[in-house]
């Protein structure tokens, strides 16, 4: 798959609009905890400005519902931003309103400015006609470097490229970086290629689980995704996360592992709890000896070590979903000593989501891994061979 490239485009004093993801964890201060997918952006970004373009930055960040919430307004990322490229940010009250529109209008070259979050017009998620024409007006260019919302038919990723013709858009730096990526891990895999899987639900990742399983040679799961599994193999889990509508399809799942030859593991202890709280007594049990009323928040040493058996071959491993609750410190430790056996391996590692990757960078282990995905559901989409509806706009036509 050949994409449309930044390089080939006449942008030479142009006026640019860059889809990005800005999407960053903040802490109950506004404080950016994790600033990898602004620090990414700044190839595209600076690239624009070396040729002395005029750049309009647009972004979403969590999820307001398509009205003005000061609490996922932008202004700390305009900070950030600030910070790291060392140049003024010319902040937008909103995103297609009159100040936007008069300060993208008035934006000279060298200069940026910052939309207010996209998903503050209901519009966005909505691919919106309107408001994709209205975003496509702004600027000359459409640059789309937000590869984590590139699985997502929004008007600022799939609707406003109707606007624009093959020779004023494309594919930003990361997004090709990590398009390419995925492409070759897909089709080309250096095997054993392993998966792990976590995270809190089986319905997320359903449809990934499935598409992997052919290309796979061992899938690894943990997490909350866990139990529906081990309650369809008959397993008591208690007070665990389960999705009861999707036993079958765990069962499906498993079937279909052994029918390819796919080694599918389970956790085979458990650390369980008697509430989903930091301060909650907690113990250790074998997977078949979970307590009535207890919920499993992590995987047990056993397990840690199966897993690390399991990965001592690999040469390729991919990670999408811590194995607990890693965000409280007491269930970590399994997803922190997974990070580990996944950091010495030689093999080729690729995290994607945003939990694995906070995850990792937590762990301090981050600089490790071969390559760290900005995009979770977007990485899963691509594995399972799917086109992603911000990139086929995009691709260059044969
Ligand atoms: P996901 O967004 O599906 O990748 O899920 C990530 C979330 O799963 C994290 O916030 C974890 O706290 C949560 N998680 C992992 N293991 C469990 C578990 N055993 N029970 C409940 N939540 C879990």
């Amino acid at each position: 798959m050949e994409l449309l490239d930044i390089k080939e485009l006449d942008i030479t004093g142009k006026k640019v609009f860059i889809r990005c993801d800005f999407n960053v964890p903040m802490d109950e201060f506004s404080n950016i905890t994790d600033d990898r997918r602004i620090r990414s952006a700044l190839t595209t970004i600076n690239y624009c400005l070396d040729q002395d373009c005029s750049v309009i930055l647009a972004s979403h960040l969590g999820r307001p519902k398509g009205e003005y919430n000061e609490k996922y307004s932008l202004k700390p990322v305009a900070r950030r931003l600030h910070t790291l490229l060392h140049r003024e940010i010319i902040m937008a009250d909103d995103v297609i309103g009159e100040d936007a529109k008069t300060k993208a209008q008035k934006l000279k070259n060298g200069e940026i400015l910052l939309l207010e979050n996209l998903r503050f017009e209901a519009g966005e998620t909505k691919n919106d006609e309107n408001f994709a024409k209205e975003l496509a007006s702004l600027a000359e260019f459409y640059i789309n470097d937000a590869f984590g919302v590139s699985h997502r038919a929004h008007a600022s990723v799939e609707g406003i490229t109707k606007y624009f013709d093959d020779n004023h858009k494309a594919a930003g730096f990361l997004l090709e970086k990590e398009i390419n990526f995925f492409g070759k891990l897909v089709n080309n895999p250096v095997r054993p290629f392993v998966a792990i899987v976590g995270g809190s639900k089986v319905s997320g990742k359903l449809e990934a689980l499935i598409n992997l399983l052919p290309k796979v040679d061992k899938i690894l799961i943990g997490g909350g995704m866990a139990f529906t599994f081990l309650k369809q193999l008959g397993y008591n889990i208690g007070a665990s996360l389960v999705e009861d509508d999707l036993l079958g399809e765990a069962q499906h799942i498993m079937d279909r592992a052994k029918e390819l030859g796919v080694k599918f593991y389970l956790p085979v202890d458990i650390v369980v709890a008697e509430k989903f709280a930091e301060d909650a007594v907690s113990k250790i049990v074998p997977a078949q000896e979970i307590p009535d009323n207890w919920m499993g928040l992590d995987i047990g040493p056993a397990t840690t070590r199966l897993y690390r058996e399991a990965l001592t071959d690999a040469q390729t491993v991919l990670w999408n979903g811590p194995m607990g609750v890693y965000e409280m410190e007491r269930f970590a430790r399994g997803s922190s000593k997974l990070a580990n056996v996944v950091a010495d391996s030689y093999a080729t590692t690729v995290v994607g989501g945003g939990d694995t990757a906070d995850l990792v960078q937590r762990v301090g282990v981050d600089d490790e891994m071969t390559f760290i995905s900005t995009g979770g559901g977007a990485s899963l989409e691509l594995l399972e061979g799917k086109i992603l509806p911000g990139v086929k706009p995009l691709m260059k036509q044969v």
